[in-house]
């Protein structure tokens, strides 16, 4: 099992099963919602994603994808898209131990591009 928190802690989550796709996104909607040059994520199946504590706050980046924060720090959590319904993308910086699910690809892969 895996398990990440956010900046401030607030929000704490846990991931059942094993990561099967881990990519590092460099599209433009990724780089405006974290101010960063990329964001690196990992997929797993939505019901393996456990929210523990906190409060996540949504909204649509996209016409078919949503993302969520933490409502108190802003930190990125996870980014779903009505193109992949069985996906849930949740942001790799936000592990406990990021080392364990290190980014394979480092291109844009279609799946994450536009949203
Ligand atoms: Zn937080
Ligand atoms: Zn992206």
């Amino acid at each position: 099992m895996l398990k990440g928190h956010c900046c401030c802690r607030a929000v704490r989550y846990e991931v059942d099963g094993t990561p099967y796709h881990s990519t590092g996104c460099h599209c433009s909607i990724c780089r405006r919602a974290s101010a960063a040059p990329f964001v690196a994520w990992f997929t797993v199946p939505p019901a393996s994603f456990r929210l523990v504590a906190g409060e996540l706050t949504s909204f649509k980046s996209s016409e078919h994808a949503t993302r969520t924060f933490c409502t108190r720090c802003g930190t990125p959590i996870t980014f779903q898209s009505t193109h992949y319904p069985d996906e849930i993308d949740i942001t790799t910086g936000s592990l406990t131990t990021p080392s364990r699910c290190r980014p394979r690809l480092t291109s844009t892969p279609p799946r994450v591009s536009a949203g």
